[in-house]
């Protein structure tokens, strides 16, 4: 094994596997202890507690990214994306809600005329470092400097396949809000986004903006961005109504109880933007299967499921179009609406479905 294979490996497993070594570490991100349920000792957690990641287990992770024989994991071919450019987004409607894959769970949206972005990382690699680390398989359909004035960006936590510090420095000056979780505004701050923009959010809070209520949910996850900050800020999901149309975006989440509480509270979702990648049987309980991810859909009672957290970067250890493939045979078997835009296809959330399987080119 190579030098840049074993660092690969190593931040992989530190990045991903959610390494945490030294427990007594305060809180870094909050500032103060807020006062809720789900925070304790510094640190948040789930509900519902997930397997502990120990030594053993990182050691067993680290073992099989050196013996396992993965096939697929990228693309031969780089993945044909659509361009999009401002003067396509201007020309868009304001009277509705338009919504623009970016690459794995980016998202741009038009919610009336205003532009929203989810988790945007724009960066070449979901890494702390810009020389190693996965790398995105294709170009993304639009760059931030082009990108018109942004009213909101919303992260859903702060591991590095979702929260891009080089993206966040360059959106600072041209975006309105950032609603972020707990914690999380203080790394914006550090990276020199003004404090008036940002609003943190807990589990369950809401805040009705001018054209739609947002609210933040749970997910089954944790977070971090090095050794000594695991859970030390919060993770969630977020829920977007408009008068008309109702979002769900999932950020990352092991399968639990929270969606059938997310469903009957703001359900039925014209539109669930799930994550359906990067799962595997060592972290079974903080990233879905395809199939969980279909039942999450259900239990929001969503009406089209759209996959995200796929097809830009090798997380795991499954070949690269295998959430695609999983989340088409479990849809087809439970029924479910599945729609598969891609990178850079512009579509709103009730229109019919796109079943175009561009992953097979
Ligand atoms: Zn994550
Ligand atoms: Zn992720």
């Amino acid at each position: 094994m190579t030098f840049i294979k074993w660092v690969v490996v190593i931040i992989a497993i530190i990045v991903f596997g959610g390494c945490s070594v030294n427990k007594q570490i305060v809180a870094q991100g909050v500032n103060e202890a807020p006062n809720v349920d789900n925070y304790e000792n510094g640190r948040f957690h789930n509900h519902q507690q997930v397997e502990p990641n120990s030594f053993k287990k990182t050691l067993g992770i680290l073992g099989r990214y050196i013996t396992e024989k993965r096939t697929n994991i990228t693309p031969k071919k780089p993945i044909a994306i659509k361009s999009v450019t401002a003067k396509m987004l201007n020309s868009l409607a304001n009277n509705t809600v338009h919504v623009i894959k970016l690459g794995h769970s980016s998202v741009l949206l038009k919610v009336h005329g205003e532009y929203w972005l989810l988790d945007p990382v724009f960066s070449e690699r979901a890494s702390p470092f810009s020389f190693v680390g996965p790398k995105r398989f294709s170009k993304l359909p639009i760059s931030i400097s082009e990108l018109p004035p942004i009213d909101k960006v919303l992260i859903s936590h702060n591991h590095y396949d979702h929260l891009d510090k080089s993206a966040i420095k360059k959106l600072s000056a041209k975006t309105k809000q950032f609603y972020v979780p707990l914690g999380v505004d203080s790394d914006l701050v550090k990276w020199g986004v003004n404090e008036n923009k940002i609003s943190t959010f807990n589990w369950w809070q809401e805040l009705q903006t001018e054209h739609a209520l947002v609210a933040f949910t749970p997910t089954q996850h944790f977070s971090g961005r090095g050794l000594s900050d695991a859970n030390n800020t919060l993770w969630g999901s977020w829920v977007i109504k408009t008068s008309q149309q109702s979002v769900y975006f999932s950020g990352d989440s092991g399968y639990f109880a929270g969606f059938k509480e997310i469903g009957n509270k703001y359900g039925p979702f014209d539109l669930t933007l799930i994550e359906t990648g990067a799962y595997d049987k060592d972290w079974a309980d903080i990233h879905m299967t395809p199939e969980q991810s279909v039942q999450a859909h259900i239990d929001l009672q969503g009406k089209t499921l759209v996959p995200i957290h796929n097809g830009t970067f090798d997380l795991a250890f499954h070949a690269w179009v295998d959430p695609f493939e999983r989340v088409t045979a479990a849809s087809n078997i439970n029924n479910v609406t599945l729609s598969t835009p891609e990178f850079g296809q512009i579509f709103t959330p009730t229109d019919a479905a796109i079943t175009h399987k561009w992953w097979k080119k």
